[in-house]
């Protein structure tokens, strides 16, 4: 049994970009005769709210999006990555970073164009005595093996980094207290049974220390399938900044049907632009005809 999963992140409203990695992780899942489970990531309270939340439920169902389960949302999930910590604890894997590049978005996942960088491993290997002299908070780190992690990609073949070169020991948890995106994804995928990761190919570069993660913490790793970004016909990628791709706008001029169909004519699974709607995408849908590079759209 395929499920797949919507995570989207109650920090905004939904918009053409999310819609179109949704209604792909929908389709692929539906396809096979498998379920959706639907989780808010709202990690990070500053970040999050109800409302934004109650607006993307709303959102995907106008879309005819449906989900079989809604699981706990992040935000009361802390026991769970409260003991996934311990465990990697355990294994002497964490370690206490003091630098001062504030780790604030590590609630959050790294989209493309967001500061990610590989940690020179500054805290790794300070002395109890060291450590006892620091004053900040500490973040805490996963230390990463140097070895090759590869996914097989559904969509875009194989992927591999190195962990210690392309990746560096990570935060799993800030210094706030609140754990990060990199781990609750992974112990909340596991909880959840989720077997299919359907996602935009900007997360692509998450996915080997994730599936590093599923490996310590003793659990199956997801198939993966990341789906290309849609761009602006100027080539910049669309983002939340994009009013006139808000989906309440583009609601007032076109119907969902005309909206989906765009976008799978754009992904490679329509010849014509023409309406359709989600279920009907989901009867001829086929990952062989799905684009693998960024996609520009015009509506
Ligand atoms: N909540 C994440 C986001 O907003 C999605 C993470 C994922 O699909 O793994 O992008």
């Amino acid at each position: 049994m395929t499920t797949g999963r919507f995570a989207p992140s109650p920090s905004g409203k939904m918009h053409l970009g999310n819609l179109f990695s949704f209604l792909m992780a929908w389709c692929s899942a539906r396809a096979k005769g498998g379920e959706i489970v639907l989780r808010m990531e709202d990690l990070d309270p500053q970040r999050t709210s109800a409302e934004f939340a109650a607006q993307i439920r709303r959102d995907l169902l106008r879309f005819g999006l449906d989900w079989d389960r809604e699981v706990p949302c992040q935000s009361v999930r802390t026991a769970a990555y409260d003991e996934a910590f311990a465990r990697l604890a355990a294994m002497g894997l964490v370690y206490p970073c003091y630098c001062s590049r504030a780790e604030v978005h590590a609630a959050s996942a790294p989209h493309l164009g967001e500061s990610e960088y590989v940690y020179p491993g500054t805290c790794r290997n300070l002395t109890p005595a060291e450590r006892a002299a620091k004053t900040r908070k500490p973040a805490w780190r996963l230390r990463v093996p140097a070895e090759e992690w590869t996914v097989r990609d559904g969509l875009q073949g194989d992927y591999t980094e190195n962990l210690e070169r392309d990746c560096g020991d990570f935060v799993i948890r800030r210094a706030d207290g609140v754990y990060a995106y990199q781990l609750a994804v992974v112990v909340d995928d596991a909880d959840n049974g989720v077997t299919e990761v359907v996602r935009g190919r900007d997360l692509l570069s998450s996915a080997p220390r994730q599936k590093y993660l599923f490996h310590l913490l003793g659990k199956p790793a997801p198939e993966y399938c990341h789906v290309p970004l849609l761009m602006a016909p100027d080539g910049r990628r669309l983002s939340k900044r994009d009013g006139d791709l808000d989906l309440d706008t583009l609601l007032q001029r076109l119907s969902p049907e005309q909206i989906i169909g765009s976008l799978a004519f754009a992904a490679g699974l329509l010849d014509r632009r023409e309406p359709i709607s989600a279920r009907e995408l989901a009867g001829i849908f086929d990952w062989n005809r799905v684009r693998k590079e960024n996609i520009s759209l015009t509506l």
